[in-house]
């Protein structure tokens, strides 16, 4: 069984600039991490491959500094690692991201499953892994918080609604999304990191990708304009009320009202 596992490299720390010209994040110089989400999506794959059989690839789209993001993959078990990495897909939004990593899942080579995150913790869209499956013309289900089982054309999974658990059955080659606690991810190992050490990352840049149309990657390819970017609003506002109980619960409706939570 071949399964590609799509991990991103995202900030390590909630304190991360943004550029007041681009509206782009500036992830230079900062701590980094692989996101949390996709340790969980990495573990999935390990554990099929435990099962059946197979191989786990992992595929990464960023600057060169992503890299270790499959290093840190390898030492958890993952056989083989992608980055594509060009400065012409700088700036990409949602769907060039899911459109760029469509074309390096094609490079790759057939996959029987490619497993994401259910989202990031800095774009937290949790959009890329649909988007990449439609390009890619593959079945998909998100939010998947079960392996019920393994077939031999297909895989059966409990998706998570927001009401209700419902049970998938997908054809091969198909594409899950899956959630948190679907597994615990294992933590790296000192002596796979020894014996991985040396191990090669592909690294496929736009001339590598059998589109080449510029107009679809980066900036060029992203329809998302963002218009402006600012923190949330602090209010350390305090007021302090002296009464008895029914007077102050009184106040504090009328307040609740005024600023319409009730
Ligand atoms: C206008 C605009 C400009 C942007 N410019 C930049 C920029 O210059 N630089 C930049 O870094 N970001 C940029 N972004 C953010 C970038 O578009 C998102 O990081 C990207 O689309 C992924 O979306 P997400 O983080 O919401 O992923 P989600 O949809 O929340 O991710 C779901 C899963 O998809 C997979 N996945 C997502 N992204 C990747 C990836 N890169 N590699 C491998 N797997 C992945 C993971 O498995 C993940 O768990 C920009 C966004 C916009 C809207």
């Amino acid at each position: 069984m071949n399964i590609i596992v799509c991990i991103k490299q995202v900030p390590g720390t909630s304190k991360v600039e943004v550029d007041p010209v681009t509206g782009v994040l500036k992830r230079d110089g900062i701590d980094s991490k692989m996101n949390p989400y996709d340790l969980y999506a990495l573990e999935t794959a390990l554990k099929l491959r435990e099962e059946k059989g197979g191989k786990v690839s992992v595929i990464s789209m960023g600057p060169p500094q992503a890299m270790a993001v499959i290093k840190e993959a390898y030492m958890m078990g993952a056989d083989e690692g992608t980055l594509i990495s060009d400065r012409k897909f700088g700036g990409a939004d949602v769907l060039a991201t899911s459109y760029t990593l469509s074309q390096g899942v094609r490079k790759m080579g057939d996959a029987d499953i490619i497993i994401c995150g259910k989202q990031t913790t800095d774009g937290d869209t949790a959009q890329v892994g649909p988007e990449m499956a439609e390009y890619l013309g593959i079945p998909h289900v998100a939010n998947v918080r079960k392996i019920v089982e393994l077939r031999e054309a297909s895989i059966v999974v409990e998706m998570d609604m927001p009401d209700t658990v419902e049970v998938a059955e997908v054809q091969y080659p198909c594409l899950i999304t899956v959630e948190k606690n679907i597994f615990e991810p294992r933590l790296p190992s000192y002596r796979k990191k020894l014996s991985t050490k040396d191990r090669e990352i592909n690294i496929l840049s736009l001339k590598d990708l059998e589109d080449q149309d510029e107009k679809k990657y980066g900036l060029n390819g992203s329809p998302t304009q963002v218009e402006r970017i600012f923190p949330p609003e602090v209010n350390n506002d305090r007021e302090t009320w002296t009464g008895s109980s029914e007077e102050i619960t009184h106040k504090l409706i009328g307040k609740l009202k005024a600023l319409k939570f009730i």
